[in-house]
C-alpha cells in the first residue's frame, strides 16, 4: 500500500506577486555589478555570463513562475471564474476523536448548516456573517455537482474556512474525514471559495460512489473528474471542456500521462486539470459511464496512467490520447 490517506489539496495561487516582479527587482543591482566588474577584470565577461545563466536556470526551474492564465477562467462580472490550482497529496491527520468528530473539527462549532452541509470558520478567514452567506451558494454548488456527476453524498460533509500566515488559496478534500478545508483571506471573494469548493466537492461524491478504490485512482481520473464535474464552476465562459482546451490549449497539449509534480509549473497543472476534464468528458461521451466508472476504479495507485486502460477500454492511454485529441479537434 502506498502512503496514500484520501487527502486533495488544491492551491490557488492566481493572487500571488508574479514571478516577473521579482525578475525586475533582483536583476537591475546585479546589471549595475557586472558593469563594474567588467572594467578591470579580465574575468569578469565570462563570470558574468555564468552567473547569468545560472540566475536563468534558478528562474525557470521555480514552480512559483508567472501564472499562465486561460483568459476565459479569470474574468470577471457573471460569469464563474475558473481556477489555478495545484494538487498535492499529503498524509491526513488522525482520522476522528472518540465523540466520532474529525480532529480537524475539534473544539469548533459549526456556523451554518445547509443541507448536508456543515459550515466552519477561523478567526483571519472568513467571518461568520460571510460564512452563513455562503451556507446558499455552497448548497446550490452541492446540486450542481450532483446532478451533473449523478452521485450523491452518503453523509453530510463538513467545510471549514481556515487561513494561513499567506492569503494563497488552498482548497483539501479529506474524503475518508467528510472534510472539506479552505484556506482563505477574508477579502477573498466568496464565489472564488465556491468555485474550490464544488470541486472538492467532487472529490468526496467519488469516494462514497468508489469507495477505497478512489483511494486508488489514477490522477488523471481523480482529477479530471473531480474538474469536470465542477463544470461551469471552472469554465468561464466556455460552454465545456472540450471548447476551453481547443480554444486555450490545442497549440500546446501536453501528454496525458505528464506528472506536472514533476513538471514544476502552475501552467502545466492547469493545462493537465483542463486537459484530464475534457478527457473524461471524452469518455464518458463515447464509451459511457458505465466503463468510465469501471476504469476509476481500476487504479492501482495514484501515478498517471496507473489504471487499466487496455483492459477496460481495450486501448492503451497513448492509443486513448490520439482518439481524444481527434475528438478534441471535430467540430461540435
Ligand atoms: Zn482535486
Amino acid at each position: 500500500m502506498i502512503p496514500y490517506l484520501g487527502y486533495w489539496r488544491l492551491t490557488v495561487l492566481s493572487t500571488l506577486p508574479r514571478r516577473s516582479t521579482t525578475w525586475y527587482s533582483y536583476t537591475t543591482p546585479k546589471s549595475t555589478h557586472m558593469e563594474l566588474i567588467e572594467s578591470d577584470n579580465r574575468w569578469s565577461r565570462p563570470l558574468v555570463l555564468l552567473l547569468a545563466v545560472v540566475l536563468i536556470a534558478v528562474i525557470l526551474r521555480s514552480p512559483q513562475r508567472a501564472v499562465t492564465a486561460p483568459p476565459q477562467s479569470l474574468a470577471q462580472g457573471e460569469q464563474p471564474a475558473g481556477l489555478q490550482g495545484q494538487f498535492q497529496v499529503q498524509a491526513a491527520p488522525a482520522a476522528s476523536s472518540s465523540a466520532g468528530q474529525s480532529l480537524l473539527l475539534a473544539g469548533r462549532r459549526p456556523v451554518v448548516t445547509a443541507g448536508d452541509l456543515v459550515i466552519y470558520t477561523s478567526s483571519g478567514s472568513y467571518s461568520e456573517e460571510q460564512a452563513r452567506a455562503l451556507a446558499a451558494p455552497l448548497r446550490e454548488a452541492l446540486d450542481y455537482v450532483s446532478n451533473r456527476t449523478e452521485l450523491q453524498l452518503s453523509a453530510p460533509v463538513s467545510i471549514l474556512f481556515d487561513r494561513r500566515a499567506t492569503c494563497g488559496l488552498d482548497g483539501a478534500a479529506y474524503t475518508q474525514q467528510r472534510v472539506i478545508i479552505l484556506y482563505a483571506c477574508a477579502d477573498l471573494p466568496l464565489r472564488r471559495a465556491v468555485n474550490i469548493v464544488a470541486h472538492e466537492l467532487v472529490h468526496q461524491l467519488a469516494h462514497d460512489h468508489y469507495g477505497a478504490a478512489h483511494l486508488q485512482a489514477d490522477l488523471i481520473m481523480s482529477e479530471g473528474f473531480a474538474t469536470w464535474g465542477a463544470g461551469k464552476y471552472w469554465l468561464g465562459s466556455e460552454p465545456d471542456f472540450r471548447s476551453f482546451v481547443q480554444h486555450n490549449y490545442a497549440s500546446a497539449l501536453l501528454p496525458l500521462n505528464s506528472d506536472y509534480r514533476k513538471l514544476g509549473t502552475i501552467d502545466a497543472m492547469n493545462r493537465l486539470y483542463y486537459q484530464w476534464a475534457s478527457l473524461a468528458d471524452f469518455l464518458i461521451a463515447t464509451h459511457g459511464r458505465s466503463a468510465f466508472d469501471q476504469l476509476y476504479r481500476s487504479g492501482q495507485g495514484m501515478a498517471p496512467n496507473s489504471a487499466d486502460y487496455s483492459g477496460v477500454l481495450g486501448a492503451d492511454l497513448g492509443q486513448i490520447e490520439q482518439q481524444w485529441q481527434a475528438w478534441l479537434g471535430q467540430t461540435q
